[in-house]
C-alpha cells in the first residue's frame, strides 16, 4: 500500500466560534497528539482550498455568497448554534478543499489506499442552501460528488459515526443511488432527524440507512452495528470508495452527548472500516467531524488513523451481535438489502 495522506491547514484555526465547543483548540490538540507520534507516518499536506465548481455542484451559489458575505462583514449569528468569523468562510474552503484533495489522492493521483482530511469547520449538518450544527459546507458530500463527477467512482459508501446524525448529508443524497449514506446516531438528539423509517426516496429509497441507538448505548451496540449491518452493507452496495464521517462525540467523555463508547469501541470500529476497505480492495477516506473533549477525541482520532493507516488491514474485530443490530440487519434483510439476511 502507499504511504497514507493526511490533509489540515492552518486556517482551521482561524475560524473563531468564541467560548464554543467546536473551537480551534481540538484541531490543535489532534495535531499536537498526531505530531507526538510523527503523524503515525501519513504525508502531510497543506490543503488548498475547494474550487467553486465542487462546492456548487451541491450549494448552490447564493449560499456560498451568503456564508463570504457574512464574513466580509466582520461574521455573525447563522442560528442558535452556528457562528462564523471573519476568518470562517477560508477555514470552510479549506475544509471542503481537503476533502476533495484526499479524494484525488485516493482515486486520481497516486492512488493511496488510506487518506483523510482533518479541518474545521465540520460539514456533516450542511444542507445545500442551510448552514447549521456549528456546519458551513459539507465538506464529505462535497467529497463525494467530487469521487463521481471527477474520478470515476460509480458508486460512493458514506459511513457516519458522529454520534448527530448527518441530516446535511442524508438530505443531499436522499434521492440517489448513487451514494449510500448510512449512519449510527444518538436519537433523541439534534437535530432530531434520521429516523430508522427514513430510507431516501424515489431512486434513492433504500440508499439511506438510519442505525439510531438511544442515549447510554456504548461499545456493544455501537461496534456491533459497525461490523453486524454497515460492513455487510458495504458487502453488499460495493463500493468503489468509502468515505468515514468520523465524529468523536459518541466517546463517554463527550459533553454534548450521552453514549458511552471508548477509545477501544472507536478501535474496533475503525477496524470494522478498514477491513471492509480491504476487503473489497477499496480506498478509505476520513473526514473529521464533531467531538468536543480534547482529550477523547485526539486519542480516538490517532486510533482510527493508526488502524486505518496500518500497512496490514486489521482483521474485522470479534463483535458480538446486539440485539439492536440482529434487529436492523432483519429490518434491512426484508426490506432493500436481502445480502443481508443471517449475515
Ligand atoms: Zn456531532
Amino acid at each position: 500500500m502507499s504511504t497514507p495522506v493526511l490533509l489540515r491547514h492552518p486556517s482551521s484555526l482561524d475560524h473563531d466560534t468564541g467560548s464554543h465547543p467546536e473551537s480551534p483548540r481540538r484541531i490543535v490538540a489532534i495535531e499536537r497528539a498526531l505530531e507526538q507520534r510523527d503523524w503515525l507516518g501519513f504525508d502531510v499536506r497543506l490543503s488548498e482550498p475547494a474550487q467553486r465548481a465542487s462546492i456548487e455542484a451541491l450549494h448552490p451559489a447564493r449560499h456560498i455568497d451568503r456564508i463570504e458575505a457574512l464574513c466580509a462583514r466582520g461574521g455573525g449569528m447563522i442560528d442558535m448554534d452556528t457562528i462564523v468569523s471573519p476568518g470562517s468562510c477560508v477555514a470552510a474552503h479549506h475544509a471542503a478543499g481537503g476533502a476533495v484533495q484526499m479524494v484525488d489522492a485516493l482515486l486520481a493521483d497516486e492512488r493511496a489506499g488510506i487518506a483523510a482530511s482533518l479541518h474545521r469547520p465540520p460539514g456533516h449538518h450542511a444542507e445545500a442552501e442551510r448552514a447549521m450544527g456549528f456546519c458551513l459546507l459539507n465538506n464529505v458530500a462535497i467529497a463525494a460528488q467530487h469521487a463521481l463527477d471527477a474520478c470515476g467512482a460509480q458508486r460512493v459508501m458514506i459511513f457516519d459515526w458522529d454520534v448527530h446524525h448527518g441530516n446535511g448529508t442524508n438530505a443531499l443524497f436522499a434521492q440517489r443511488d448513487d451514494v449510500l449514506f448510512c449512519s449510527i446516531h444518538q436519537s433523541p438528539l439534534y437535530p432530531g432527524t434520521g429516523p430508522a423509517s427514513d430510507v431516501g426516496s424515489g431512486a434513492g429509497e433504500g440508499y439511506t440507512v438510519n442505525l439510531p441507538v438511544p442515549g447510554g448505548s456504548g461499545d456493544a451496540v455501537w461496534c456491533s452495528l459497525a461490523e453486524h449491518v454497515v460492513a455487510p452493507l458495504g458487502r453488499a452496495y460495493r463500493p468503489d470508495l468509502l468515505l468515514l464521517s468520523a465524529g468523536y462525540d459518541a466517546h463517554a467523555d463527550d459533553p454534548l452527548a450521552g453514549c458511552e463508547v471508548s477509545d477501544d469501541g472507536y478501535r474496533a470500529m475503525a477496524a470494522s472500516v478498514r477491513a471492509l476497505a480491504g476487503e473489497l480492495a477499496i480506498p478509505l477516506g476520513i473526514v473529521l467531524e464533531g467531538g468536543y473533549d480534547l482529550g477523547a477525541l485526539s486519542r480516538c482520532v490517532t486510533l482510527t488513523l493508526e488502524t486505518a493507516g496500518d500497512a496490514e488491514p486489521p482483521a474485522a474485530p470479534e463483535v458480538a451481535v446486539h440485539p439492536l443490530a440482529e434487529q436492523a440487519a432483519t429490518r434491512l434483510a426484508e426490506s432493500y438489502w436481502p445480502a443481508l439476511a443471517g449475515d
